[in-house]
């Protein structure tokens, strides 16, 4: 039907041509893999991109060839995004952390025909590479250097292929349902799958995940993604800095908390990405020295469940906000943004903290319900918990080289988590199904339960998780890392809990450990706390050494 208004697909290119034309000064830091720090702008970017793709076509790519890359946030990194995707074939991030067999069967069940790698990933290239056979081209993201070609032959280097590449390059014309990017789920249980992110999905994702209630990122901030370029596409930030001309500050490698004041404080970034796990860190570091953030006023944190006392210690002790939000890979990711609406502002302080707490409101776009097993829609009453199901614009349909759809027959993606709605769509995640600990036939949130944990000044980091119980089948063990110089016991912490939730809720054990295993995108490895803990209540009369057990899982 011919259309009363212009039509033009939604691509990466047009992204970016906005940025080269509109914020071309516009500044991006970018800390290199050496450490040193890199300034280029959104018109250098621009161009550099389109050296590359002219370079990637001279190669005799065929459109829709998957580049992966293996690489931190950086410039070249940031360069390559928008270069194979504009170019018509995919990007590829990869997740460097995880394991070498996970690496190889997800560069091969994607096919790689090119592999851009950071200088730290050389070793690891090296060992990979005679086992992926789709691989034709190997590209170290730095300029030539002879010693990387004395342990690979056969690399090409990122700054000869820009030297090659011809500045009249012009973009093609794609249609918006080209896929533009690909990233692979954790895999934490099972194979990794493939979420293969369009065009239209990439730009409405960044449209929409940017409204002021969501990201709410502006042409006068400067924004530092510590979330990584290759875990679902730094949520993304590449594309909404583009789309509004951001200052971005990518921090390469170093993403300890002392790092990142550094960095936060050098280049008087206003915004941040990241997990928990990283905000815990800079916490940590901010208490530790003088250094203080007058720019800094906000971060986005998801991931995984921000802890509400480490939401409060930022704002009384710093005046910087933390906005929780919700999303996975298969929802490009964001879903949900906790901000607040006109009504809560009425709300008692404590109310208000309350409210905050929780993961947020669908952002336009996504649209959200819980239901119960038999899949039967819950009321958004705030009270319903069940299980959480996603549809929208930029949500999975069918994981990559896969037939079958990911869909439930009625068209909705069931995301595993459990949670409750309420009428506003304010959502709050309860646990993953699979970690959610089934007492008695009442439902217990870990979630909820490693909150209250990380409330007690002596405790940095806490997991909850469901143990064997001959009589309930299962009940609450909490595993525990102290505070630096905390000097918390297991009766603290128990009598802590007492005044906090109902009885049957407080944890049977608590357990000290020296360290959480945390997966490649920094979730808390339950799976291997219940291998190693699990059967804690049933042999509890059988004497087994703490350092056994964390020897176990280490
Ligand atoms: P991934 O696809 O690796 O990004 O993981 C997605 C999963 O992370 C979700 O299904 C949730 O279980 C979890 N997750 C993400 N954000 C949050 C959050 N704000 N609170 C609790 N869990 C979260």
């Amino acid at each position: 039907m011919p259309s009363p208004m212009i039509y033009q697909d939604l691509t990466t290119a047009a992204l970016l041509g906005h940025a080269a034309q509109y914020h071309s000064e516009t500044e991006i830091v970018s800390v290199s893999t050496g450490g040193e720090k890199e300034r280029s702008c959104w018109g250098e970017v621009a161009s550099r991109a389109q050296l590359l793709a002219s370079a990637l076509a001279s190669l005799g790519l065929p459109p829709g060839a998957r580049c992966a890359t293996l690489a931190w946030n950086n410039r070249r990194h940031l360069e390559i995004y928008f270069a194979v995707a504009s170019g018509g074939w995919v990007t590829h991030t990869v997740n460097p952390r995880l394991s070498v067999d996970h690496l190889r069967y997800i560069l091969n069940d994607a096919a790689d025909e090119v592999l851009f790698f950071d200088q730290t990933f050389l070793p690891l290239v090296a060992q990979l590479l005679p086992q992926l056979p789709t691989v034709k081209h190997v590209v170290l993201m730095e300029s030539r250097s002879e010693a990387a070609l004395s342990q690979l032959p056969s690399l090409l280097f990122y700054d000869d292929l820009l030297q090659q590449g011809m500045a009249d390059y012009r973009w093609p014309q794609l249609n918006e349902l080209t896929p533009a990017s690909l990233c692979y789920t954790s895999g934490t249980t099972g194979r990794p799958k493939g979420v293969l992110n369009t065009h239209r999905s990439l730009v409405l994702h960044a449209l929409s995940g940017n409204q002021p209630d969501a990201a709410g990122i502006s042409a006068k901030d400067s924004l530092l993604p510590v979330v990584p370029m290759f875990h679902v596409n730094a949520w993304g930030t590449p594309f909404i800095a583009a789309m509004v001309g951001a200052r971005l500050v990518l921090p390469g490698p170093h993403l300890d908390g002392d790092s990142l004041l550094q960095l936060l404080a050098a280049e008087k970034v206003t915004v941040g990405f990241g997990v928990p796990v990283i905000w815990a860190g800079l916490l940590a570091a901010m208490r530790r020295t003088e250094v203080r953030l007058p720019e800094f006023k906000r971060a986005l944190v998801g991931g995984s469940a921000l802890p509400p006392s480490m939401a409060e210690a930022f704002q009384r002790d710093y005046g910087i906000a933390l906005t929780h939000a919700w999303g996975m890979t298969e929802t490009s990711p964001i879903g949900t943004i906790n901000t607040p609406l006109s009504k809560h502002d009425a709300l008692p302080a404590q109310e208000q903290q309350k409210q905050r707490a929780g993961q947020g409101r669908p952002i336009f776009g996504i649209e959200l319900q819980v239901v119960d097993v038999d899949g039967e829609p819950l009321p958004r009453d705030g009270q319903s918990q069940g299980y959480l199901q996603v549809r929208g614009h930029w949500v999975v349909e069918q994981y990559y080289g896969q037939d079958a759809s990911a869909l439930t027959a009625a068209g909705w993606f069931d995301t595993g988590d459990i949670g409750t709605l309420d009428a506003n769509g304010y959502l709050v995640i309860s646990d993953r199904a699979k970690d959610i600990i089934k007492s008695g036939g009442e439902w217990i949130s870990t979630v909820e339960l490693e909150n209250i944990a990380i409330a007690h000044p002596g405790v940095r980091s806490a997991a909850a998780i469901a143990a064997r119980h001959p009589r309930w089948d299962e009940r609450p063990v909490l595993l525990c890392v102290r505070a630096e110089g905390g000097e918390v016991e297991e009766t603290d912490l128990l009598s802590w809990f007492e005044k906090r939730v109902p009885k049957w809720q407080i944890p049977d054990r608590v357990i000290f450990v020296d360290a959480l295993p945390v997966s490649a995108t920094g979730k808390v490895l339950k799976n291997q706390l219940r291998q190693a803990y699990g059967e804690i209540l049933m042999l509890s009369l059988i004497h087994i050494s703490e350092p056994t057990r964390q020897a176990e899982i280490s």
